[in-house]
């Protein structure tokens, strides 16, 4: 039992409290597909940006959790995961030399030089401040 009740801190402020959900009981028949927010995340999910679909209760209804659709649950990635790959995108955009295919620690003139400065008027650039490209794929030279 202590499962169950670890599970009703999921409470949700938002009770529409006008009966649109369906009210499951612990146990009952088609939770198999529900789960709450608690057992998403334990199964290594999150809700897929779906409403919840029902509400489980116990002890009359005073404690009581949002369900969500298992099938509609997304895996579990963290925000900031996704977003550090779109920003590295984006900056690897702009800090890497289309000439040489180097990538730089900083952003390069692209707009004005459209390469790095050593591609343009024979700078050197500090080996530190740069990644080599990726070497040739043999299959591709
Ligand atoms: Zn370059």
């Amino acid at each position: 039992m202590a499962d169950q009740d670890e599970d009703l801190v999921d409470v949700d402020p938002y009770d529409p409290g006008d009966g649109s959900l369906p009210v499951f009981r612990w146990k009952q028949a088609g939770r198999e597909k529900l789960a709450t927010r608690r057992q998403l995340r334990e199964m290594g999910l999150r809700p897929g940006g779906h409403e919840p679909v029902a509400r489980i209760e116990c002890r009359g209804g005073k404690r009581w959790a949002w369900l969500y659709r298992i099938d509609l649950a997304k895996p579990k990635l963290p925000m900031t995961l996704a977003k550090e790959a779109a920003l590295d995108k984006a900056m690897a955009a702009r800090q890497t030399c289309g000439t040489c295919r180097r990538r730089y620690f900083h952003c390069i003139p692209l707009k004005t030089l459209g390469s790095c400065l050593e591609c343009f008027d024979g700078t050197p650039a500090d080996p530190a401040s740069y990644i080599a490209p990726p070497a040739k794929h043999l299959l591709a030279a």
